[in-house]
């Protein structure tokens, strides 16, 4: 696993912040954050940031690992990890720890208070690894691109298999299995295929239902990669599409191609959001799209900024967004589009190498 180098200076990062939110450390154990910080890829760790030092504590199936992946210190447990992170949080006699309420169990929580010396207190920090991280470095970045790359690739050799009559599990299993022969672990999220009506389901996953003639499929899939996600959504008509089916192609992509456009440094994400949405509703399809334009992606397959109506967020330089139209009619089915992109310091690059062509088989 190539790591991506830089988890010292990340950790000084956060280290550098502590003072300024009257911190004495910083428990981490959400994985992804974890693993942003250290490199540490097992499911149990908790991580003590401190202004100058750094321990991670892990269980003894993670001890060869966990000395492989991490440069900071590391503790093994032997028993639960809180009992030791509350011993070293009272030898080092910290009084103020920030933890991540969103992250942490109320279990883990109510056992590490009752377990701190009294003057100790835990203090709820929110979001605040997650907004580093939504600026990729440019290695992140090119991880990004690499899993966005197996991705359409591993979409590209099972589509040349797909038929009418396929089942849709099997052509999910095609996708999985392609995407992990090209170099992914695993996919970023479960491989969505849905033919004909059930297209019109966003969410929906693969049954036993055949892709019959005559109709859509929505293909969504998404590889990890190193430890980064990709997302792709592209549809396929089984024969020649009928002209409903063409004219509300042409609608999502012409949202797509609008709100990518609109992709640049200092953009609010809600305005990206009300681009695709304008031009849905010229052609009457705005209440059609039921979920929000896009989300950012990296070690998580969603994580922030939200690309929707109500977000708040700018976009900035270094930001890797899913742009993703859809609409979806009960009946007839759905249709979405999707591209992982990456913010530029003049616009955006398309990362996803895919044709947007309605792909007829
Ligand atoms: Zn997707
Ligand atoms: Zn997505």
């Amino acid at each position: 696993m190539p790591p991506v180098d830089g988890y010292t200076e990340r950790r000084r990062t956060v280290a550098s912040g502590l003072a300024g939110r009257k911190l004495d450390a910083m428990l981490i154990a959400f994985s992804p954050n974890l693993r942003y910080l250290t490199g540490f890829t097992g499911s149990n760790g908790s991580l003590l940031l401190l202004p100058d030092d750094a321990i991670l504590f892990t269980d003894p199936r993670y001890q060869i690992q966990a000395r492989q992946e991490v440069n900071c210190r590391v503790r093994i447990a032997k028993g639960a990890l809180l009992l030791d992170v509350a011993a070293a949080i009272g030898k080092l006699r910290l009084r103020r720890i920030g933890y991540e309420p969103s992250r942490m169990t109320c279990d883990f929580f109510n056992s590490l208070t009752a377990r701190l010396p009294l003057k100790t207190s835990l203090e709820a920090v929110s979001g605040w690894i997650e907004e580093l991280r939504m600026i990729k470095s440019p290695p992140e970045q090119q991880l990004i691109r690499r899993s966005v790359e197996t991705n359409s690739r591993a979409f590209d050799q099972a589509v040349a298999r797909a038929r009418a009559g396929m089942k849709e599990q099997d052509l999910a299993a095609e996708l999985e299995y392609r995407m992990r022969r090209l170099g992914a672990e695993k996919p970023a999220f479960e491989t969505i295929v849905a033919a004909g009506a059930r297209s019109a389901l966003p969410h929906a996953q693969p049954t036993r239902a055949r892709m019959e003639a005559g109709g859509l499929v929505v293909v969504d899939m998404g590889a990890m990669q190193d430890g980064y996600c990709s997302d792709m959504t592209r549809m396929l008509f089984l024969g020649t599409p009928p002209a409903k089916v063409k004219r509300t192609y042409r609608a999502v992509l012409e949202a797509q191609l609008a709100a990518i456009d609109t992709v640049r440094p200092g953009v609010s994400t809600a305005q990206v959001d009300r681009q695709a949405r304008r031009v849905l509703k010229s052609y009457g399809l705005d209440r059609a799209f039921v979920h929000s334009t896009g989300h950012g992606l990296g070690l998580e397959i969603h994580e922030p900024p939200r690309i929707g109506k109500r977000d708040k967020s700018r976009l900035k330089a270094g930001m890797t967004v899913t742009i993703e139209p859809g609409v979806y009619l009960e009946g007839f089915g759905g249709i979405r589009i999707e591209d992982t992109v990456v913010v530029t310091e003049t616009g955006c690059e398309i990362l996803t190498p895919t044709s947007k062509e309605l792909r007829e088989i």
